[in-house]
């Protein structure tokens, strides 16, 4: 038995190709475009959020804790899916600087969707998780049922998202809409949640034998490990689920940090956009796709998920830059 899933996002998802992009990349790449699971909410996070809000649906919370970057595209699909199922939304989000706290891209949307922000500093959100619990006390002792969502949506119940996405695939491939066997599925790596649900998900489909897994934070060691533990806890919710398939953390392109680019990823995002129209993101899609065009050993035949985020890009100065020089 699976756990229960609210019907929050727009499935089953297109099935992208473009011919300039293949010759870009150097492989026969399939893009499943999850940056269009649905409007302004779209991107990977709502497929997480389906079965967490389920969830936070059945135990009647009225207000839904979640955290993140202050451009954390989780933290804004949180806010508006809790607006739309009657929910507030209290966002704790990790500031750098005071222009990471300017009202645009997803912060913009996290505004208007009524959320209530708490900006923490880098040293402080390292104790989100104690920080949330504490805030989801304090609407305890008002009456108010909290429901608190771990960084990313990456816990056990969050991982079916990416399970039931790679059975949307199948079914799309039993269509005849793509093929039924790929050497790899290629996703961005930020909380590891998506990785660990793709490969449990191709343990149950068959469709590849392998994940591979760009880092945009962290090193690989720290999201084997990571992931390991998120594929054992949703194990633990759904026993019949096979163990997940090998799981390949790429950590060498993840720029000169999280959320920034370097020049050649900056292009390589610009390039992609000006021959094939497809935009990927700066912080995670971007740094992933440079990665799959960047492996020596490339494989043959890759389906790639787009996981979104297009707010965030839509708060960076950075790309325009590197088109101008
Ligand atoms: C969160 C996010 C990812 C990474 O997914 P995780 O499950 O956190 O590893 C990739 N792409 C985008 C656009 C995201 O917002």
């Amino acid at each position: 038995m699976r756990p229960a899933r609210l019907p929050l996002a727009h499935l089953p998802t297109p099935v992208w190709r473009n011919s300039k992009l293949d010759e870009l990349i150097g492989t026969e790449l399939w893009v499943k475009r999850d940056d269009m699971t649905a409007g302004a909410e779209a991107g990977n996070k709502i497929r997480k959020l389906e079965y967490l809000l389920a969830d936070a649906k059945a135990k009647q919370a009225e207000v839904v804790i979640t955290c993140g970057a202050a451009q954390s595209n989780h933290a804004r699909a949180t806010a508006l899916l809790a607006r739309q199922l009657g929910m507030d939304s209290w966002l704790l989000l990790r500031a750098t600087s005071e222009e990471d706290k300017l009202r645009i891209g997803n912060l913009l949307l996290d505004r208007v969707a009524g959320a209530s922000i708490q900006f923490v500093s880098p040293d402080e959100y390292t104790r989100r998780d104690e920080t949330m619990r504490k805030i989801a006390e304090q609407h305890g002792q008002l009456g108010r049922v909290a429901y608190v969502i771990p960084e990313g949506g990456s816990n056990g119940l969050g991982t079916f998202g990416y399970v039931q996405a790679m059975v949307e695939v199948c079914e799309q491939a039993a269509a005849g809409l793509l093929p039924r066997r790929f050497d790899t599925v290629v996703v961005a790596c930020g909380s590891g949640g998506t990785a660990a649900g793709v490969a449990l998900g191709l343990a149950e489909t068959g469709l590849a034998p392998r994940v591979d897994a760009f880092a945009v934070c962290d090193d690989a060691a720290h999201f084997d490990a990571v992931c390991t533990e998120l594929c054992r806890a949703a194990r633990l919710l759904c026993p019949e689920l096979p163990p997940p398939v090998e799981l390949i953390v790429h950590d060498q392109f993840k720029g000169p940090r999280y959320g920034v680019m370097s020049a050649e990823q900056a292009e390589f995002l610009a390039e992609v956009a000006a021959t094939t129209g497809l935009i990927l993101d700066p912080v995670y899609s971007g740094k992933a796709l440079f990665g799959l065009a960047s492996l020596k050993e490339k494989p043959r035949r890759a389906l790639f998920v787009h996981t979104g985020g297009l707010p965030g890009l839509l708060a960076h100065e950075q790309v325009q830059a590197a088109n101008t020089t």
